[in-house]
């Protein structure tokens, strides 16, 4: 594995880094979970304001806006599937929220990221399942960018947390 990445139990708008990402919902309407507490860290009305101008994101896209009140510079707000079974394209839209915003990250200058467990609440993916997909799909963009520093998993609990362990 690749030993720029991190895993770390906490919150994750605490965290100084160049962009953290969000668990979003296809309205940008924020919400409860993680897109709640970004919501609320970052300032709601600026955010809000913010994510209504942008209009809203595909399942497995990503959108930029700034970070606000937060410590990181750059918020990237992804759409997880839904899980609902497993034969609905999940794998392939999960993968793609990693990628995707790997590549915008990139693609803005970043270096250094951070991962909520995106799908892992709410939208009630196999955590296993979804973790796997997390850290294989980190891995391989890591691969071709060479200049990236840091990308961290941030686990709301332990339990999380060792599943992230035993995939890395
Ligand atoms: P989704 O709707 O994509 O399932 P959720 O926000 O419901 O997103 O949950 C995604 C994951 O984020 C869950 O594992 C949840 O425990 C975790 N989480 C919730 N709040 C925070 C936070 N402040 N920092 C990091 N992780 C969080």
């Amino acid at each position: 594995m690749d030993d720029r990445i991190e895993i770390r139990v906490g919150d994750i708008t605490t965290l100084k880094v160049d962009a953290i990402v969000n668990a979003a919902n296809n309205q940008l309407s924020g919400g409860s979970g993680v897109d709640g507490a970004i919501h609320r860290a970052a300032g709601a009305e600026q955010l809000q304001q913010a994510c209504q101008l942008i209009g809203g994101c595909a399942t497995g896209q990503v959108v930029k806006t700034k970070g606000f009140g937060l410590p990181a510079k750059a918020i990237l707000h992804t759409v997880g599937p839904i899980w609902r079974g497993g034969g609905h394209n999940e794998p392939e839209l999960l993968r793609s929220c990693y990628s995707e915003c790997m590549t915008m990250a990139v693609r803005e200058g970043y270096r250094s990221i951070a991962f909520p467990a995106i799908s892992c609440g709410a939208y009630g993916y196999p955590t296993e399942q979804a973790v796997a997909i997390a850290v294989e799909e980190v891995d391989r963009c890591l691969q071709s960018f060479l200049c990236f520093r840091q990308v961290i998993f941030v686990c709301f609990d332990e339990a999380m947390a060792s599943l992230y362990r035993q995939a890395t």
